[in-house]
């Protein structure tokens, strides 16, 4: 008799935590890893945001908080988006989650009935078809390529509704891609969905202030739609609190509630001390965050013109986040300086590993095959060694 239950036996160990775990592992044996693997800012949590944790834990806000989050943090979020983004939620429509992670799933739990389609474009990111496995949905995947800047068309969108679709997920601006919507292209997926009531629309915008095209749109935006779509946002990577673990979904009062119920017998609720920190954070001004951009886009311009230089590959200028998804599909079939073949993108991500010491992730995790991730938030002298690394390991396939 199996030990474990079929669903986790099922559930694949997520690739960039993965990826992380080995680069940290070759660093602890004294080898010089540079991890490009982890989507993570280099970024310190600002200092008020910082400041505001202090005084809570002085304070003694040390007891459960609320299922959904403390009141004056679901009200400050409501403003946020009503001041950055012109959506109107009441505060009981925001629920406060143990990240955009945990946002996502409860979504998809409160959303999907087993055999119910969730409609996933790739590359996507890497825990969206686990979390639908979790909740079990079949994924349905729509799929892009470098070519047409990796972002699906209404026509595609529409040709694989069903039935049994309930539920669309999608990121934009995109991990691993970088490529974000344009308010053209979101309204014509929005007239899609209004052709089709029943669907909802898991709008992840964790990205939304690392965007250098544009300014952020959301496609709950679009009126007609916006009582299906759930938008996810958190502190993880505009205030560099990955670790806090701190995200929220803003939704209809329904699903709000839903999730509310569903957290009550799972978390409870996040950390409370994060909690007082989300509230500076979307109390404050957005200063640290462009400096912050500033710096990614500086970083972006020249890991591009150093990708583009690396025979072989084949790159996107990425509009947002901070990722390069370069197509790496022409080394397939090369031999390594061991004599081993190179045959997908996991093969390209070990070497890489372990030839030169650079930690990428694997496309195929991200549901794209021909290509890797590399992320970008590392110093501008990290990345050149990094590019280096890569171009000379890559000229030695022959
Ligand atoms: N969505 C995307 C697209 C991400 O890249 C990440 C990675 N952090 C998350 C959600 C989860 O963010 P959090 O740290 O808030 O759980
Ligand atoms: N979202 C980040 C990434 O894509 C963090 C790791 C994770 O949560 O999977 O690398």
């Amino acid at each position: 008799m199996n030990l474990l239950s079929n669903r986790i036996n099922n559930l694949s160990e997520s690739a960039t935590i993965r990826m992380n775990k080995l680069g940290r592992e070759l660093k602890a044996k004294g080898i010089d890893v540079i991890s490009l693997s982890f989507g993570e800012t280099d970024f310190n949590t600002p200092d008020y945001i910082k400041a505001a944790a202090k005084e809570a834990i002085d304070s003694n806000y040390s007891f459960y908080t609320p299922v959904s989050g403390y009141a004056d943090l679901r009200k400050a979020i409501s403003e946020k988006l009503d001041r950055e983004n012109g959506l109107k939620y009441a505060f009981d429509q925001i629920v406060v989650s143990t990240g955009a992670k945990q946002c996502l799933t409860n979504a998809l739990l409160c959303l999907v009935n087993p055999g119910d389609e969730v409609i996933i474009p790739t590359p996507y990111w890497v825990s969206y078809s686990e979390m639908v496995k979790l909740a079990e949905g079949k994924a349905v995947f729509l799929t892009t390529g470098i070519d047409n800047d990796f972002k699906i068309t209404a026509s595609q969108l529409e040709e694989s509704i069903t039935s049994k679709t309930k539920v669309f997920m999608f990121s934009s601006p995109n991990n691993p891609t970088g490529s974000v919507y344009t308010r053209e292209e979101l309204a014509g997926l929005a007239a899609v969905f209004e052709r089709h009531p029943s669907l909802y629309i898991i709008s992840d915008e964790i990205y939304e202030h690392i965007n250098f095209s544009q300014k952020h749109v959301s496609i709950a935006e679009f009126q007609n739609i916006k009582d299906r779509v759930i938008i996810v946002n958190g502190l993880s990577k505009a205030f560099a609190m990955t670790g806090w673990r701190l995200g929220f979904s803003a939704s209809n009062k329904e699903i709000a509630v839903a999730c509310d119920k569903l957290q009550g017998q799972v978390t409870s609720a996040t950390c409370s001390i994060s909690q007082r920190a989300a509230l500076a954070a979307y109390n404050g001004n957005l200063d640290t965050v462009k400096e912050m951009k500033t710096v990614f886009k500086a970083r972006r311009d020249m890991v591009f013109h150093l990708l583009s230089q690396i025979d072989g590959l084949k790159v996107n200028e990425p509009q947002g986040a901070f990722y390069f998804f370069p197509d790496v599909s022409n080394f397939f079939g090369r031999k390594t300086p061991d004599g081993d073949i190179i045959k997908t993108s996991t093969d390209i991500a070990y070497y890489l590993l372990y030839k030169a010491h650079v930690a990428v992730v694997s496309g195929i995790d991200f549901g794209d095959d021909s290509c890797i991730r590399l992320s970008y938030a590392a110093s501008t002298d990290i990345l050149k060694e990094a590019m280096l690394r890569i171009k000379n390991a890559l000229s030695l396939l022959s």
